[in-house]
């Protein structure tokens, strides 16, 4: 299965795509990516007998997706890009720790150590609640 950025890639350079699974109401649709400005408005285009709607999955700022984001629409369509997002997340949390820079070279002046030293108690039972649903 192609993820979403490559269906979104395939439909910019204006390849016929089929039907796809909406993975917000899980029904077929048509995809459909509506550019404003800067930023590309992706969606899936419902008809259901005489009814139309679109479900909305998201903005991408698209000239950033291949550069550096690995929490846009990469993978997509599958479960397994939110670990990749958290995985993502963590490694710019220490890039920031270390350096005062995320990974996009974005600076950091004020970290606020407290917060983060919370939510890792957090993101800790997180994990271990994950382990244990991955071990059944
Ligand atoms: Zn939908």
């Amino acid at each position: 299965m192609k993820t979403l950025i490559e269906l979104v890639e395939a439909y910019l350079q204006g390849k016929p795509i089929g039907k796809i699974l909406c993975p917000k109401c899980r029904k077929h649709g048509y995809l459909s990516v509506e550019p404003r400005g800067n930023h590309y408005y992706v969606y899936i285009k419902h008809k259901d007998f005489n009814k139309q709607y679109k479900c909305y999955l998201g903005a991408v700022a698209y000239d950033y997706v291949n550069r550096y984001n690995k929490l846009g629409l990469e993978d997509a369509l599958t479960c397994e890009r939110h670990i990749n997002y958290a995985i993502e997340s963590i490694r710019n949390i220490i890039s920031v720790l270390k350096e005062k820079r995320d990974l996009r070279g974005f600076y950091y002046e004020n970290i606020n150590k407290q917060y983060i030293a919370q939510k890792l108690a957090e993101l800790k039972q997180l994990v271990s609640e994950l382990e244990q649903l991955l071990n059944q």
